[in-house]
């Protein structure tokens, strides 16, 4: 018997939208081409059979705070999230580091003259912190719950998210953390997008946090299969799914691909200036990545820099901001902005012994087939002189390659889609429901959708509580906690 729902691609929206048609009572199947279920969530042992490395995403800052995630309950499943003290560093050559630790003293503290500033950006918006994180991990569609949310958010785009945020801070170093935070948004700086994703991601590195869960992001993907198998769902790996025509007995089919792959997948059944609108949607730049096993701690010149679970390598705001426009305008720099992710900071068991995994990825132009190992090791050597010495194994994967890894990265574009103002709340099409396809039943639910990249789970459920609407009647939301009821 045909099932009631079709979801096309598990990354953690497609399970997400899974889980939330599955937990409605709906019987679910879901389809991956990929011989496991993950998208984005996948860790393997790439060199040493015990030590896992995180493929794609590796930090997870919105996972404590979703509005998906939240009434999913991780914790409850055994998802262990782990925050390391100090959520991200930024170190200078020479020596000196700036560090967003999670205690908002102790990082006014080091701040000098910038501390107060420091201070009196993050306070108002850890205070509207709910607000602020359920308007920006929504479809954007309405107005925010909290009236203090859109003030807080224009008064932030205003003073970050153009030429003026070079003039915010006396010092480097304030600058400089916002600066890297705002780059995880990968595009030319600053921008409102570059702007409100600072605000959302930086001061969650004061509250909950910026964890890794404890064994690796395949974790979540585990708990989310693992929900879905328990209401009846099913997933069937190793499938690429090439025609949509072959689930044409669904209800309903929740597509975790982007426009490029709607194309692919329905191009001849869809009305002309629908599919001239999913052409001329934009891809940002790449991201380029390189897996290291190494025989210790990453050598720091600033040991405290270690503490950190995420580090920024990407010199002042002015350096991160030049170098981000750039790339984002097709330039390689010969210092791509690089972060590193070293797992072992919050969670020692990823390790063996004295081996570890080191994961990081430069800012590239989109579709670059350079080998990214070179300059990434170097940048780390820089700031960390005698890193190459401790490097057992790497593994270089260019943007170019990532999309081969998976057909939603087009070019390596890891937020599947260019983070401009108008593509951020209107992905991937101008629509009021943005999760609807000119197609009956048919659904868009990856992160080309809104509220976007990131491993939040929010474009998957919304999607599916769309479909639960118009298909299936279902207003309300399904229960998601591992108890039935609502959180
Ligand atoms: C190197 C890298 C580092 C990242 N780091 C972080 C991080 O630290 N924190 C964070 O929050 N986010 C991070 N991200 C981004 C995050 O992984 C994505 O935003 C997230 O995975 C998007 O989820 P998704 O479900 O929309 O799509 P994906 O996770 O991309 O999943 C889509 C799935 O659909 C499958 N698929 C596609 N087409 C078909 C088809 N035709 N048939 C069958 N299956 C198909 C794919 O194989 C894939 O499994 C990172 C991404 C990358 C690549």
């Amino acid at each position: 018997m045909a099932p009631d729902v079709v979801v096309v691609g598990s990354g953690p929206n497609g399970l997400a939208a899974a889980v939330t048609a599955a937990r409605a009572g709906l019987a679910v199947e879901v389809h991956e081409l990929a011989d496991d279920p993950g998208g984005g969530l996948r860790s393997r042992a790439l060199f040493h059979p015990d030590v896992r490395h995180d493929i794609c995403a590796a930090v997870h800052p919105m996972a404590p705070v979703s509005p998906f995630f939240r009434e999913f309950d991780l914790a409850a499943r055994g998802v262990e999230l782990l925050a390391p003290e100090i959520s991200y560093a930024h170190p200078f050559p020479g020596g000196r580091a700036a560090l967003a630790h999670r205690d908002l003293d102790e990082t006014c503290a080091r701040l000098g003259a910038d501390g107060p500033r420091w201070r009196a950006l993050m306070t108002p918006l850890l205070e509207h912190s709910r607000g602020l994180v359920d308007f920006l991990l929504s479809a954007q569609r309405g107005l925010p719950a909290d009236p203090a949310v859109l003030p807080l958010l224009a008064r932030g785009v205003l003073a970050h998210g153009t030429p003026l945020a070079a003039r915010r801070f006396a010092g480097e170093e304030a600058g400089a953390l916002l600066a890297g935070v705002a780059a995880h948004v990968v595009g030319a700086m600053p921008t409102p997008t570059s702007a409100a994703v600072a605000l959302l991601l930086g001061h969650l590195a004061h509250g909950a946090g910026w964890p890794v869960p404890r064994g690796g992001s395949a974790r979540i993907a585990e708990a989310l299969v693992a929900d879905l198998v328990a209401h009846g769902g099913k997933v069937v790996t190793g499938h690429r799914v090439t025609d949509l025509r072959e689930f044409r007995d669904a209800r309903a089919v929740l597509l975790d691909v982007g426009p490029r792959g709607f194309l692919a997948l329905a191009g001849p059944l869809l009305p002309e200036r629908y599919r001239r609108r999913l052409r001329s949607y934009r891809y940002g730049p790449g991201a380029a990545k390189v897996d290291f096993l190494v025989s210790g701690p990453i050598p720091w010149t600033d040991p405290e820099v270690g503490r950190a679970g995420t580090v920024h390598l990407g010199g002042t705001l002015r350096e991160v901001f030049r170098q981000e426009t750039a790339v984002a305008g097709g330039r390689p720099g010969t210092e791509p902005f690089v972060l590193v992710v070293d797992p072992c900071a919050a969670d020692p068991d990823r390790g063996a012994g004295d081996l570890r995994p080191v994961w990081a990825y430069a800012h590239v132009p989109n579709g670059d087939p350079a080998d990214p190992v070179a300059p990434v090791t170097a940048r780390i050597e820089r700031h960390a002189p005698g890193f190459t010495d401790t490097v057992v194994a790497r593994q270089g994967t260019s943007a170019a390659a990532l999309e081969r890894y998976n057909p939603n990265y087009v070019g390596g574009d890891i937020a599947a889609g260019a983070m401009t103002l108008r593509q951020a709340v209107f992905r991937p099409t101008p629509r009021l429901d943005p999760y609807r396809t000119p197609l009956a039943g048919v659904y868009l639910c990856s992160s080309a959708t809104p509220p976007g990249p990131g491993v939040h789970g929010m474009c998957g459920h919304l999607a599916a509580r769309s479909a639960l609407r118009r298909e299936f009647g279902l207003r309300s939301a399904p229960p998601l906690s591992p108890g039935g009821g609502h959180r």
